[in-house]
């Protein structure tokens, strides 16, 4: 499918994120206006919520976007998906009527703040990378033992906490935490010293489920996917670990990028799991193409310099695709939400530069980065700015999500010291 041609001239570059191929949903605010919810066309936002108000859109007998957040469309279904992305495409095609009633309701995105584009209601996190899985593993615990035997057979999770995702834009404050000290004894409270980014994608759940649902089912539950950073703190990680998995070490924050981009922009870029090491379970097992095809990549910029790309690889490279994920997540009968967020796990490539976190790029410390600044890095230092970007390329377009964006403050003083 070749670029959809909008009447918004700066939708229709080869290389824009925001072709009329995409339709990003996401909540902005002006100086003028409250948080509302808008579509992202070339270098504008069309505001849904004026819209819905002028009668421009109507899809229910109530009303679907006077709240800031997307989570009364996602409630809806598959089939209010796709009757809001049919209307969205005619009013900003070329060649509509509507032209001159929508370009009221067009905001420059450069006016515009973004916020949070739904509500979160649980986040769970997977570690379903295998590069990724097999590099911490060795690390963690030597190249024999580095997958546990349970890793080949289901995605391993944990649950995450909802009230710590943020937008992309938000600072990021270094924690505290217990470390580890030298001889598995004597911990010490300080602020971690490795603190770290691992590149993920977010699927977002659409409609609720409550019991077992099979791959395919999953797969139509899923409303869309955003950029998602799991920030770590390595040294906190590695104390508390066992045999609960994370915790604290990943309860400061969650980034995501400000665009969710629905499952059908995604459409043309689905593609197949990498080959089963062993077979799955029957539960478990593919039953057609649910990856994506989306490049990835990581950049990190010291405090008012420029940033140097220190990652690159794709969505592609997952073991498990965010279907099985949700499905798995559904076989003791745990209730899935709208608004729901999975995390992919660290997606990380075969290669050294393709690797999605500082503690495989650098491998634990002993390796430090040299950015183009000349600066060298093996985790992240006060001041830094990590940014992921996401992009799908299609046939004479480009498909994005938006900048996800974090800056690391100084850790504050000790907080338990008066
Ligand atoms: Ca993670």
């Amino acid at each position: 499918m070749p670029l959809k041609k909008s009447w918004v001239a700066s939708a229709n570059s080869a290389d824009h994120p925001f072709p009329l191929n995409n339709l990003p949903y996401g909540v902005f605010s002006t100086k003028n206006t409250e948080p509302r919810c808008g579509v992202a066309i070339g270098d504008m936002i069309f505001d849904i919520t004026a819209a819905e108000a002028d009668g421009l859109v109507a899809l229910s007998d109530e009303p679907l976007f006077d709240l800031p957040f997307w989570n009364p469309l996602m409630e809806e279904g598959p089939a209010v998906w796709a009757a809001l992305r049919n209307r969205l495409t005619t009013l900003l095609a070329e060649g509509t009527d509507a032209r001159h009633k929508v370009e009221n309701l067009l905001v420059p995105q450069s006016e515009a703040q973004m916020h949070m584009p739904f509500a979160v209601s649980e986040y769970t996190d997977f570690y379903a990378g295998r590069h990724h899985a097999q590099n911490v593993g060795t690390m963690f615990r030597g190249a024999e033992n580095a997958l546990p035997p349970n890793w080949l057979h289901i995605p391993i999770g944990y649950n995450g906490r909802a009230s710590s995702v943020v937008v992309s834009g938000t600072d990021i404050r270094r924690p505290w935490g217990q470390l580890k000290g030298p001889n598995d004894d004597a911990p010490r409270f300080a602020p971690s010293l490795r603190f770290d980014i691992e590149l993920e994608m977010g699927a977002i759940v659409g409609t609720p489920s409550d019991g077992p649902i099979s791959v395919q089912q999953a797969d139509d539950h899923i409303f869309g996917y955003v950029l998602l950073n799991d920030w770590s703190a390595r040294d906190i990680q590695a104390w508390e670990y066992q045999p609960l998995g994370p915790f604290q070490a990943k309860a400061t924050a969650t980034s995501v990028s400000p665009w969710i981009v629905t499952k059908a922009a995604l459409e043309p870029f689905r593609c197949d799991t990498p080959a089963r090491v062993v077979e799955l379970l029957d539960h478990l097992k593919d039953c057609g193409p649910m990856l994506y095809d989306i490049d990835l990549s990581v950049t990190m910029a010291p405090e008012s310099q420029t940033a140097t790309t220190i990652a690159n690889t794709n969505y592609n490279q997952m073991y498990y695709s965010a279907a099985q994920q949700l499905a798995h997540h559904s076989t003791s009968g745990c209730p899935m939400n709208t608004g729901d967020l999975l995390g992919s796990g660290t997606i990380s490539g075969p290669t050294k530069p393709e690797r999605g976190s500082l503690l495989e790029l650098s491998w634990g410390g002993k390796e430090p980065l040299t950015l183009d600044t000349g600066e060298t890095r093996s985790f992240i230092e006060d001041g830094d700015t990590l940014t992921l970007k996401g992009t799908a390329r299609g046939d004479g377009y480009t498909i994005g999500f938006g900048d996800c964006v974090g800056t690391v403050l100084p850790a504050l003083a000790n907080p338990y010291e008066t």
